[in-house]
């Protein structure tokens, strides 16, 4: 059977097939199955919200089974922030380092025991007959002062998680720890009642 997963990224396609292999689940990007997304608008106030309006247009185009996923990072001490907003925090045209850049500038005067954070993730998957559930994982952790370890992406330099943060991480040690690998392990259970 075949899933399509609305993203581009081949890390997220590569982790998800890691994941469906023994279910005999082919995961396949738009571009692995020839045809063409429209890029959707992540109008939703929340993770979940836009990982539906991603799986639902996908499948809608698609016809196939569509899963699609939404996640960010969620500060304690700015109510929640960045959260949907995490890609855009430094602003439309931010990247990466702009991101990180800003959150330190903002959390410069923050005691360590008030810099608690979690990163979310949230997993939606729909099927043309009109079914779809959505997962949700998360990983607690604490924004450093200071950026550390230059593995991942985002935020992962800044998140720390014990004495590490995710930058130092390896992958697999970050999977085993991270809101997508708590998301997409119950993803796998979950998809087990629907096919
Ligand atoms: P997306 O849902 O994968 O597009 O992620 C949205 C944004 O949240 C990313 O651009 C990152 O800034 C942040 N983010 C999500 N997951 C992670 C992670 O595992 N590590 C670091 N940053 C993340």
């Amino acid at each position: 059977m075949d899933f399509l997963i609305a993203t581009h990224n081949l890390k997220k396609q590569a982790e998800l097939q890691r994941i469906l292999e023994p279910l005999d689940i082919k995961v396949l990007t738009a571009d692995m199955a020839g045809i063409e997304l429209t890029d959707v608008e992540e109008t939703g106030t929340t993770f979940e919200e836009n990982a539906y309006l991603k799986a639902h247009s996908g499948c809608l185009e698609s016809g196939m089974v569509c899963v699609a996923d939404d996640s960010g990072l969620m500060v304690d001490f700015l109510d929640g922030a960045p959260g949907v907003y995490s890609a855009r925090f430094a602003g439309e045209h931010g990247n990466d380092a702009k991101n990180i850049e800003k959150l330190l500038e903002i959390m410069k005067d923050v005691p360590a025991e008030k810099r608690t954070a979690k990163f979310v993730s949230a997993v939606c998957c729909c099927f043309p007959d009109g079914r779809s559930f959505t997962v949700r994982g998360e990983c607690r952790g604490v924004i450093a002062f200071e950026k550390h370890g230059s593995g991942g992406f985002g935020y992962d330099p800044v998140f720390l998680v014990g004495d590490k943060t995710f930058g130092e991480l390896s992958a697999e040690e970050k999977d085993k720890l991270s809101h997508r690998g708590n998301a997409l392990r119950k993803f796998a259970d979950e998809i087990k009642n629907y096919i």
